[in-house]
């Protein structure tokens, strides 16, 4: 078994980055949806249906309900890649990026070589770098950020 297939979310090297990487940048999401909602108009897909969907973390139920007891609240979110997501291959062969990484307002989604490159400047300014764990079946080479650090 290797280490990314364990129940811990994996934190790769810079050699273990592919090409086709999509980096997520959590300090840069505000749970927008527009990533989710312009893969659904761009590729196409029924209404509802979702390759990548966005998470509310630290939430005890529902979609933007704040963690914490007034007034120390909080709210963070995590985009998820599903196993149905196709990296935009069209779009990427084409040299265009893909339709969430294109969209996204506040520049949390990076592709490619763009991608490896702010991976690198996270990893240096001390976040944690990681890969959900295999149980999560979500996207292969979709790489976090931890917000745990100055904005790049
Ligand atoms: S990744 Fe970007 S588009 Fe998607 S929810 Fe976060 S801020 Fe919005
Ligand atoms: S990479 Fe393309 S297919 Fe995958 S979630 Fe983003 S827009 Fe959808």
């Amino acid at each position: 078994m290797t280490e990314n297939n364990t129940i811990w979310a994996h934190s790769p090297a810079k050699t273990e980055v592919a090409d086709d990487v999509i980096f997520v940048d959590l300090l840069r999401c505000t749970g927008c949806w527009t990533c989710s909602l312009s893969c659904m108009t761009g590729n196409g897909l029924k209404d509802g249906q979702y390759f990548v969907n966005v998470r509310t973390l630290g939430s005890g139920e529902g979609i933007d309900r704040p963690a914490g007891v007034w007034p120390d609240l909080h709210m963070s979110w995590m985009p998820y890649y599903t196993h149905n997501c196709i990296k935009c291959k069209p779009r990427t062969d084409a040299g265009e990026l893909p339709y969430c990484v294109k969209n996204c307002p506040n520049k949390a989604l990076a592709y490619g070589a763009d991608a490896v490159e702010k991976i690198e400047a996270a990893r240096a300014r001390g976040a944690r770098i990681y890969q959900l764990p295999a149980w999560e079946h979500s996207k292969e080479g979709i790489i976090y950020a931890s917000p745990d650090r100055e904005i790049i």
